[in-house]
């Protein structure tokens, strides 16, 4: 079995999907591996140490992907920028682990599926005993929460532990951590390590006791209830009653934190606005807000995706790097977890085999959701294309004044023609029964607008010539 690990090509992504270590652990006579020269060297790792590891170095992209039965990679497929297509390098009937946001990413899904290729997404891993050594997300949020600490002490103006000094006592910052998942657990460490007076805060009643145990206090709201999580573990959306609520209960230890961690998700929702402008206006100029939700909409009202902003004297970090910000720790967790999960789906002879009945296999298979997820995408963009479509159509009619209809009819007509022409090239892609009887629905009805219009154009040409004969 040969095993492919490209470079990542994603901006400000120095992470590499197999580390020299995890390749020595795997790499025997019937397992390959064909590393691209220079992947490891944002994270430290060269190409001499990978070759040491028993895996050879390739330069050609190109040569890289031939004939590879497994390709490795953190982020799900690019445009290169030598303009070379990672889906199109990725050989049919490979498998490809990544973490592939099937959501984000149902277009290339789609494609990789239509060549053949088996997705495989890394963050879809379920949150079982089973999967805890091959999870991925858990990894990552580990190492946001450790950096969100990090940057929020940097960024700030004070010293985190309480100093006796010559000149004087200086007292420790205080440090309040929302949302007890893995990188708010994290952060409390973090920040409890540096000596800062920590307290934290989620919504799900049984993170008091993960809270306390790491040297924390923990805010207590009564509203807080089991309810608030799913069977999983992870939180429901709020009503908008209780997100104020909890903002009322909230304000106060914003107000005396030096540095705020926001790390409150939902999964497949926005993320909780749980920090409103009023509150930031409560803090003290040269505080700061860590806001790791910044990808989802922020935790807080004034957050900006990807970027550091000074609001109301206070720093809010809207960076969504952090997850990628320790390349080494990063690629040495996200290596052992790949050969984790390749040792789990091969079998004796180093072959692959996927059971789709199986715990693990079953959640991160991502061929099946993208051809969900792409459909899904596809229906609803064409609903609205629809909606849109009769909205102005509805609008140009009842507007245009009857002299006008002929000439507007040949518009129509025109258009009715290109429809037909698309309809046509549904009908006959094959991408199922719904497809086709939608395709040949739209021919249906594009051809009874052109022939009505060429009927109508016929009726309304012989009125004239009787008015022509008559006069
Ligand atoms: P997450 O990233 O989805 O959310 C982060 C935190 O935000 C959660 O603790 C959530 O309760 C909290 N939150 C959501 N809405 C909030 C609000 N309005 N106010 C305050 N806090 C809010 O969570 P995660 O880190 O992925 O963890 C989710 C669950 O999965 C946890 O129960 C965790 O223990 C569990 N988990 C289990 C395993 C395993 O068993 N292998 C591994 C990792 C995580």
């Amino acid at each position: 079995m040969r095993i492919a690990v490209p470079k990542e090509h994603t901006p400000l992504d120095h992470r590499v999907a197999m580390t020299p270590q995890s390749i020595k652990r795997l790499a025997s006579d019937d397992v390959q591996f064909v590393v691209e020269s220079g992947a490891g060297l944002g994270a430290s790792f060269t190409d001499d140490e990978y070759r040491e590891a028993g895996a050879e170095i390739v330069q050609d992209p190109k040569a890289l992907f031939e004939g590879a039965d497994v390709v490795a990679k953190i982020n799900s497929p690019v445009k290169r920028e030598d303009g070379t297509d990672e889906v199109e390098l990725i050989p049919s009937g490979a498998l490809f682990l990544a973490q592939m946001r099937p959501h984000e990413n149902a277009d290339a899904l789609k494609r990789l599926a239509e060549r053949g290729v088996t997705s495989f997404s890394m963050e879809l891993m379920p949150r079982t005993t089973l999967a805890q050594r091959m999870d991925c997300l858990s990894a990552f949020s580990t190492v946001a929460g450790y950096m969100a600490v990090i940057r929020g002490a940097e960024a700030g103006s004070k010293f985190f532990p309480m100093l006796t000094t010559a000149a004087g006592t200086i007292p420790p910052a205080n440090v309040f951590i929302i949302g007890a998942g893995v990188a708010g657990l994290q952060a409390i460490a973090t920040a409890r390590r540096l000596g800062a007076v920590v307290e934290g805060f989620d919504i799900r009643p049984e993170t008091k006791e993960q809270v306390e145990s790491l040297g924390a206090t923990f805010v207590e709201w009564e509203e807080a209830s089991d309810d608030m999580q799913t069977e999983g573990g992870y939180a429901k959306e709020v009503s908008a009653e209780e997100e104020e609520r909890e903002q009322q209960l909230l304000a106060d230890h914003i107000a005396k934190s030096d540095i705020v961690v926001t790390t409150a998700l939902v999964p497949g929702r926005p993320a909780p606005k749980l920090i409103s402008e009023e509150m930031v206006k409560g803090m003290r100029p040269g505080s700061v807000i860590v806001d790791l939700a910044a990808e989802t909409g922020g935790n807080c009202e004034l957050t900006v995706k990807g970027e550091v902003v000074e609001r109301h004297g206070v720093l809010i970090l809207g960076q969504t790097d952090l997850a990628a910000s320790l390349p080494v720790h990063g690629s040495l967790m996200y290596g052992r977890i790949v050969s984790v999960l390749l040792q789990h789906i091969m079998n004796d002879e180093g072959k692959i085999v996927i059971d789709l009945d199986e715990e693990i296999t079953s959640h991160g298979y991502a061929r099946r959701k993208c051809e969900v997820s792409a459909m899904t995408g596809t229906i609803l963009i064409s609903v609205y294309v629809f909606v849109l479509a009769m909205f102005v159509g509805f609008e140009v009619i009842t507007k245009v004044p009857p002299t006008l209809h002929t000439p507007l009819m040949s518009g129509s007509n025109a258009i009715s023609g290109i429809s037909i022409v698309g309809a046509l090239v549904i009908a006959g892609m094959g991408q199922g029964t719904m497809f086709d009887i939608i395709g040949m629905v739209a021919v249906i009805a594009a051809t009874i607008n052109v022939v009505g219009g060429f009927m109508v154009t016929d009726r309304m040409l012989q009125m004239f010539r009787r008015d022509t004969d008559t006069n």
